[in-house]
């Protein structure tokens, strides 16, 4: 993959804009250990593009690493490549955690190539495989329990409810093996009237529908991270009470295929800023756009990529990293504050937008 030069280095929140045009690999040197202690206390979000897949990075003011989900397999190491970029730019020559929402390619698919390049700790799943599929999905978890029984990282299963042993923020499981939390979270548990209208489809039997999904609090900052949950398991932690409560941060689920973020989930949210981990033509449904374009509360719509089916209805072209007919990878990167208080830098244009504390 090249990348432009100037993204090697750049600093996190910098408002300085790179030059385009300019191709260069980056250094692979050793990340410097003085980066992992932020100065500011912030936590550090890096959503990676793995083009239409999932790999969010978060890194807490400490250097504790939680890295959700690694992209595809294949494609020469692109995806770790992108990863261990951002792992290297907070200074971890480790990763703490990884976290695999469920087992499809696009989210369990790079971890041999990760591996490969970078040390986990621990890796945390929803446990079996359910999608039978004979293919794709069976040979992705197959190789993932090859890498588990190489012995160098531990590995939790984790439920509904489960409170994940990461240090620096708190991360609790709220859905995962197609169960959903049974209660509401602290603050949560009001009646959600967008349960009455929101349509009610049938049940989903992949593994989408298994997604471990979680809620990330530090200090008064929110974020929410269901992976590929679908529309029917939606409604069983929103409707008809609101059991998630409001969020500052949603990554839109599915990289915003149609069929996740029903508007029961999407009203219950009420998300300021929404980031959307769509490719150029994975993902992006124009459905998802109209229902986030009645978003309560929703200050800004992020995307990794502008979305080929989508059209207008795409997000002002400063809040997307990547352009149509581009490959560049350029990541979107969040630094939070314990206040609540958060800024998103797009890597391409490298100009930040702040959100206040509420
Ligand atoms: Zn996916």
């Amino acid at each position: 993959m090249r990348l432009p030069a100037c993204l090697a280095t750049l600093a996190f929140a910098a408002a300085a804009t790179c030059a385009t045009g300019i191709a260069q690999t980056p250094a692979s040197s050793s990340p410097s250990p003085t980066q992992t202690q932020s100065s500011s206390g912030e936590l550090k979000v890096y959503f990676v593009d793995v083009e239409g897949g999932q790999a969010t990075l978060f890194v807490t003011p400490q250097g504790e690493s939680l890295l959700i989900d690694t992209g595809w397999p294949g494609r020469e190491n692109r995806d770790a490549d992108r990863i261990l970029r951002a792992a290297h730019e907070a200074g971890l020559a480790k990763i703490d955690f990884v976290l695999i929402t469920h087992y499809h390619d696009d989210h369990v698919g790079g971890v041999p190539q990760l591996l490969a390049k970078i040390p986990v700790g621990t890796f945390i799943d929803h446990g079996p495989n359910r999608e039978l599929d004979g293919g794709v999905t069976e040979h992705g978890f197959a190789v993932y329990q090859q890498m588990l029984a190489a012995g160098k990282s531990r590995h939790i299963v984790a439920k509904p409810g489960d409170v994940l042993p990461i240090a620096g923020m708190r991360v609790t499981v709220v859905s995962g093996d197609g169960a959903v939390l049974d209660h509401a979270l602290p603050g949560a548990g009001e009646l959600n009237p967008a349960c009455k209208t929101s349509e009610i489809r049938p049940l989903d039997n992949t593994e989408n529908a298994r997604s471990l999904g979680v809620e990330i609090t530090f200090g008064k900052l929110r974020l929410l991270d269901l992976g590929d949950l679908t529309w029917d398991k939606e409604r069983g932690l929103v409707c008809p009470v609101n059991k998630l409560g409001r969020v500052d941060v949603l990554v839109v689920s599915h990289h915003g295929w149609k069929q996740s973020s029903s508007p029961a989930l999407i009203d219950a949210l009420h998300a300021r800023v929404a980031v959307m981990d769509n490719g150029e033509t994975k993902g992006g449904s124009t459905p998802t756009f109209d229902t986030l374009s009645h978003a309560p509360g929703l200050e800004t719509l992020w995307q990794l990529h502008a979305s080929a089916e989508a059209g207008t209805r795409n997000t002002a072209a400063e809040f997307i990293a990547n352009p149509l007919g581009t490959e560049a990878g350029f990541a979107l990167k969040l630094a939070g504050k314990r206040d609540g208080s958060f800024a998103i830098t797009n890597e391409r244009t490298g100009v930040a937008k702040t959100y206040r504390a509420r």
